[in-house]
């Protein structure tokens, strides 16, 4: 049995969830243009809220992709620096880690230095 079936359904349900999200925050984009100056001002800066969410969202639906593309070759869930399997239990809760929490933790302690 494959031991990140749970994961990958887990990251189809979220890139499914953030395509509709995409897909609505472009219509909310799209929608609507008031004579109004006033209204206007408002609506451009509400463009710029929604723009920003949408870049977080293109962002995130980015990371599913290339982790359902790692599980799909059998590089997914492996540290980048020592090459040990990340444990499950830690793919579960932070399904983008490229790191074991060992080497995590060194890299953020070598961040910080
Ligand atoms: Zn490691």
């Amino acid at each position: 049995m494959d031991p990140y079936a749970e994961i990958r359904e887990i990251l189809l349900a979220k890139q499914k969830e953030l395509s509709i999200r995409l897909e609505k925050l472009k219509e909310n984009l799209r929608s609507g243009r008031s004579a109004d100056s006033q209204e206007q001002a408002q609506e451009l800066e509400n463009a710029e809220v929604i723009d920003a969410l949408g870049n977080e969202t293109r962002l995130e639906l980015t990371k599913i992709a290339k982790a359902l593309d790692q599980i799909e070759k059998n590089t997914y869930g492996i540290c980048v620096d020592c090459g040990q399997e990340i444990p499950l239990a830690r793919l579960k809760v932070h399904p983008f880690a490229d790191r074991c929490i060992r080497c995590a933790t060194a890299a953020e302690a070598a961040r910080r230095r």
